[in-house]
């Protein structure tokens, strides 16, 4: 007779799933339909039927190092077709969640993104941050109904080269350390992240290669993928999403450039905002960015609705919280500028400017703690994917 090997279930592991929009994972009864209909899974490492045999053992550090929880594109094909109704594409979406919380510290942080009784906390803490640089740079507490006071000051600050009026200045000292401490956080999540699926996947030595060349080799390719929505146009159930997701993606990459560009024009060059609303070039591409973002966002929030109805897609806390986040940013992002066109709601425009910021600095660090991690964690993935079918090519 054989040895018997005894495998104990992590049970918390199993609860974190469920509770995080996983809860039909026990009903999968492993008939591998879902892997065949998949239209994402690569033939070499097919999924979802295996991620939902791990899942039901709460097998974490093995689902946590298994890229295939991010090529998902959560389509639900897999979970149309599904006969027992588990809904693996859910329970996929629950465990992308999942990985964020292991790869991101400050735990607490996630909690607090990932439910409703959250929000209130987050918002604190936001205003925790804001206010006292706000108090600094306004010499004082300005008036929010007064826009000459806030966000329109005439306080204006000499550094060196630079002239900065003080909202400038505000946003420059909320915002740059922030960056840069996601940008560390992200980087240490991505480099633990890329090292697990290099052993997961067994790489040999001979075929690993340094970050510099992951980078020059498939960052490029791997972005015209993500880009172009390739893997998100092969999805049938919910192949609505394609496009609202594209235009939500160029809304924000046209807003980044917009930013990018005011602090160079602004604070570098220190060319004095805020500029003419209706006649500024860098206040039109606002305007692209942020049509783009507000059709992107509404076309998935309401997409989503019908697809709930048709039991295609399950929308979470999480899905709701950032859809709605980033709708707040760009409806208050619309009204500062068109305050000064539109001036019948202009003394407001103080409340509508600390409201955007409020969103903003929610969104920022939302790429740590909620599902939009994607936008990183999804792209490593879709690099190790692109890497990994070069490997096997060589081997
Ligand atoms: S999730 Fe559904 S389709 Fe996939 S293996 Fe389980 S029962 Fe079958
Ligand atoms: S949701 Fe779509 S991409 Fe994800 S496993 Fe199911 S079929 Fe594949």
């Amino acid at each position: 007779m054989g040895d018997i090997t005894k495998i104990d279930a992590n049970l918390a592991a199993v609860n974190q799933i469920i509770s995080a929009g996983g809860d039909t994972v026990k009903r999968c009864y492993q008939c591998a339909t879902c892997s065949s209909v998949c239209p994402l899974a690569p033939d070499e490492a097919p999924f979802p039927r295996k991620q939902m045999l791990l899942a039901q053992w709460g097998f974490k550090e093995k689902l946590l190092s298994d890229p295939s929880i991010w090529l998902c594109h959560q389509c639900g094909d897999c979970t149309k077709y599904c006969p027992r109704n588990a809904r693996p594409g859910d329970v996929l979406a629950s465990l992308r969640l999942q990985a964020t919380r292991e790869l991101v510290p400050f735990k607490f942080m996630h909690t607090l993104y990932n439910n409703l009784w959250g929000l209130p906390i987050l918002i604190l803490i936001a205003l925790a941050i804001i206010l006292p640089i706000m108090f600094l740079t306004f010499q004082g507490v300005p008036s929010l109904s007064d826009p000459t006071s806030f966000p329109y000051s005439p306080v204006h600050y000499k550094i060196g080269f630079m002239d900065l009026p003080a909202r400038v200045l505000m946003n420059d000292l909320i915002f740059l350390p922030l960056s840069v401490f996601i940008i560390a956080i992200m980087a240490n999540a991505v480099s633990r992240m890329w090292n697990s699926y290099l052993e997961t996947y067994k790489i040999p030595q001979a075929y690993r290669i340094g970050y510099i060349d992951v980078i020059k080799t498939y960052l490029i390719p791997a972005l015209k993928e993500i880009l172009a929505h390739s893997r998100f146009e092969k999805c049938g159930a919910n192949s609505w999403r394609a496009n609202p997701h594209k235009m939500l993606l160029f809304g924000f990459i046209i807003l980044f450039i917009v930013t990018g560009t005011v602090f160079f024009l602004a604070d570098i060059l220190g060319m004095h905002t805020p500029w003419n609303p209706i006649t500024h070039p860098v206040k039109w591409l606002g305007y692209i960015g942020g049509l783009l973002l507000l059709y992107g966002v509404i076309g998935l929030i309401t997409g989503r609705n019908q697809a709930v109805l048709e039991n295609s897609l399950r929308t979470t806390y999480s899905d709701a919280f950032l859809l709605w986040l980033i709708f707040v940013v760009g409806i208050t992002g619309f009204l500062i500028p068109l305050s000064r066109i539109f001036t019948f709601y202009y003394n407001y425009v103080g409340y509508i400017y600390l409201a955007h910021i409020i969103a903003v600095f929610l969104l920022f660090l939302s790429v740590l703690y909620s599902k939009f991690s994607h936008l990183v964690l999804r792209t490593t993935a879709v690099i190790f994917d692109l890497y990994y079918k070069d490997v096997l090519k060589k081997l």
